[in-house]
């Protein structure tokens, strides 16, 4: 348990909250962005949150893979799975995300699609061995860090000749979406979310390093702490980005020495160039359309690319005018403001992918804060007390 209990200690917790107040300026506020669903859990699930100082504002950022998938392309994966050749693999989080007109892939299940969980991509090319007489398409969604298992996959299928194997692709960068953020106008000209720096997501970062961020410091001026998923690792990154903040610096920083280097893992990223190359523009839900945000895979490996064997157009549908999803993605709602939040909308009745995912911000307070016995748990203890 090394490296897991001694980031979960409360007196170390309590110290270090201490230590923070009294290094906060009271003459100014401080709106740091944790850009990744993971730490937005962790930070609700640990009471984070209620050992800050009043004037350091947590901002909720995209980085939920099932949450900034645009419907229309998860209407493809629902058509994919109605086909009768077809063996839809998906990551469990994607199986009660609401696509268009109130369908869903767990829905498509019930009425005889074969649908099959998987926790990697791995397993679908092992489905596909088995079934031969079936098309078995992997549903690839993620940032950085889901990327190189699934180009290992298509380098597996290739190397045994699997005819049957085929990848929709959904990968995703992070900084794209980062970069984004940066220039929507509601950060740049309209200064309704303000972000002051960002808690950089580790898992990713152990992919692609911490360079990347150094554009967004640079050019910018915003600080970003590459953070671990711990408590105190959280509580320090935001003491780290509070410093540069009081100094005026805007650099990368990484807090996560554990596991982060400058230049990531360059064998993930040697796989990952392999297969995949650019798209010119991605839609993401809460974003649109952003510029070189998302991957495809190579005319190379085309013969895996479900986009192209099954020849898949995604078609625009309005958004659920009541979920405010996509604007809890861009930071510029909470989830408390959604009206059906914890009512019509939760986890057993989701309306939006927030309140399905892992990783989602409404899955995190309605978890976390909406039963107010919790909210009221002595954060001390919320901490102490995490299953190790
Ligand atoms: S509470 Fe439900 S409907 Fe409201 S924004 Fe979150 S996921 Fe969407």
């Amino acid at each position: 348990m090394r490296y897991i209990r001694e980031f979960r200690n409360g007196q170390a917790a309590a110290a270090l909250a201490g230590k923070l107040a009294q290094e906060v300026d009271p003459r100014r506020s401080y709106h740091l962005m944790e850009f990744c669903g993971g730490h937005t859990h962790a930070i609700f699930r640990h009471g984070v949150q209620d050992l800050l100082p009043e004037n350091v504002e947590l901002v909720h950022g995209p980085g939920c893979p099932v949450c900034v998938l645009a419907i229309p392309r998860l209407d493809l994966a629902v058509e994919l799975a109605e086909r009768d050749d077809v063996i839809l693999a998906s990551y469990g989080d994607m199986l009660r995300v609401p696509a268009s007109r109130k369908r869903s892939l767990v829905k498509a299940r019930s009425r005889g699609s074969d649908v099959r969980v998987v926790t990697s991509a791995t397993e679908a090319v092992r489905i596909a061995q088995e079934n031969p007489e079936n098309n078995v398409v992997f549903f690839a969604i993620g940032f950085e860090t889901t990327t190189p298992p699934t180009a290992l996959a298509i380098l597996e299928a290739s190397r045994l000749g699997l005819r049957n194997f085929t990848v929709y692709c959904n990968h995703v960068l992070t900084p794209s979406a980062i970069q984004s953020i940066l220039d929507s106008p509601e950060v740049r000209s309209l200064g309704s979310v303000k972000v002051d720096g960002f808690i950089g997501p580790s898992h990713v970062s152990t992919v692609i390093g911490s360079r990347p961020y150094e554009y967004f410091a640079r050019e910018y001026q915003k600080p970003v702490v590459i953070s671990g998923f711990e408590p105190l690792d959280v509580l320090l990154s935001i003491r780290m980005l509070v410093d540069q903040l009081n100094s005026g610096r805007a650099t990368v920083e990484n807090q996560f020495l554990r596991g982060v280097t400058r230049e990531g893992n360059l064998k993930a990223q040697r796989l990952v160039a392999e297969v995949f190359e650019l798209r010119a523009e991605f839609e993401w839900r809460g974003l649109g359309n952003v510029p070189y945000s998302g991957l495809k895979i190579k005319d190379a490996y085309a013969a895996f690319d479900a986009e192209r064997r099954f020849g898949l157009v995604a078609r625009p549908v309005p958004e659920n005018k009541a979920c405010q999803c996509p604007a809890i993605i861009r930071g510029a709602k909470k989830p408390m403001d959604c009206k059906i939040f914890g009512t019509v909308c939760t986890p057993s009745n989701p309306i939006g992918s927030c309140m399905v995912s892992s990783e989602g911000a409404c899955a995190a307070y309605y978890k976390y804060r909406h039963h107010r016995g919790l909210a009221e748990q002595p954060v001390s203890e919320k901490i102490c007390r995490s299953p190790a």
